[in-house]
């Protein structure tokens, strides 16, 4: 069986075609198949279009959240729900396009553990967009302490060992191409031109992008905290030229007033950055201490059946209806229980 998981945060205009697109590439490749959408809190029609696919289609699975949990909380949840052997990851847009899946597929069953789609050429329409992308890649590229494939994002194929690795995965900060090429195994890389989504307007917010850019900067590299330490020094060293200087000042009193405003600014502002480089790692800790679940499942409908996360915890005392990352998971929803 395979399984592909996509995230829907109000898609109404392009649910139906999306899921004509992928349900005809799913039939291409001759296994069985499954779609594991899950409805990250949509506020529109798309939880009823969904349930309206699925009284026509029992390969549609519907993964209903608690709320609006943001793009990798719904992948976790459909990563956990998945019941395939090999899980495919995309988005419900058509930027990540329905008709290779059968190439992924055939890569996996080449041997590939890992498939991933790298970007050969990218369309954005928002300008700004376009121009911090490649930005975040070459930064990404640079400071990295593990090499992780540029222009790549979530799709792509993972075997089942490779799904349950990332599941195994604890961090609350996830940058899921950098955990992807992290947990290892025999990858394969397939090609794609990334069109503008196909209708609706993009979902992610600006702030929660840069909070994604730096969810991967700082859970792949401790770079950033030698550089404060560089900046540290720096500011150490001019700190020691202007009490020098002072010492022996032979300029006008003007000239080394500037001199001095410049570099308490400099230095001042180097302190600041040092400790805002810092709050993002410790803010990121705080997080792992909390131990909070990505994501929170209220109901799976699976065909004719539909499965309350409640009734599900009650059976089961071990069941992980509290969608975490892993192992905890079911520590912390016995701990509910
Ligand atoms: N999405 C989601 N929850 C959110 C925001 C987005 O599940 O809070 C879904 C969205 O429906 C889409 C995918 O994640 O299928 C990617 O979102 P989007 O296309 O807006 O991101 P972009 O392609 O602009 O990076
Ligand atoms: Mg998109």
């Amino acid at each position: 069986m395979i399984s592909a998981v996509i995230p829907i945060y109000n898609e109404e205009e392009l649910i139906i075609q999306f899921h004509e697109a992928v349900s005809d590439a799913l039939k291409r490749t001759g296994d069985e198949w499954e779609v594991v959408y899950v409805n990250d809190g949509s506020s529109d029609s798309s939880l009823e279009l969904l349930k309206a696919l699925q009284a026509h289609d029992p390969h549609v699975v519907i993964v209903e959240l608690s709320r609006n949990w943001g793009h990798m909380g719904a992948i976790s949840a459909g990563l956990r729900t998945a019941s395939g052997r090999a899980v495919i990851l995309m988005d419900g847009d058509f930027q990540d396009p329905p008709e290779i899946l059968p190439e992924l597929v055939n890569a996996w069953r080449s041997g590939a553990e890992v498939v991933v789609g790298v970007r050969k050429s990218r369309e954005e329409r928002r300008k700004l967009l376009a121009i911090l992308f490649p930005m975040f890649y070459r930064v990404l590229g640079a400071l990295s302490d593990f090499p992780i494939p540029l222009n790549a994002g979530i799709f792509g194929l993972m075997d089942r060992k490779a799904v349950d690795s990332i599941l195994a995965m604890r961090e609350r900060s996830r940058y899921l191409p950098g955990m992807r090429a992290w947990i290892g195994y025999r990858n394969a890389f397939v090609y794609y031109d990334r069109q503008d989504r196909a209708g609706g307007d993009g979902k992610l917010s600006f702030l929660s992008r840069i909070r994604y850019a730096m969810d991967a900067i700082t859970g792949f590299s401790y770079k950033p905290l030698r550089l404060s330490l560089i900046m540290c020094a720096v500011s150490a060293c001019f700190a020691a030229l202007l009490i020098t200087s002072m010492l022996v000042a032979t300029t006008p009193l003007a000239i080394t007033g500037l001199g001095i405003a410049g570099a308490v600014f400099l230095v001042g502002g180097f302190v600041l950055l040092a400790v805002g480089i810092l709050g993002e790692y410790i803010g990121r800790v705080y997080d792992e201490v909390r131990d909070r679940p990505l994501s929170l499942i209220s109901r799976v409908h699976r065909g004719e059946t539909q499965v309350a996360a409640s009734s599900l915890g009650s059976a089961l005392p071990n069941a992980a209806f509290i969608v975490s990352s892993g192992v905890n998971s079911v520590e912390t929803s016995t701990r509910a229980a």
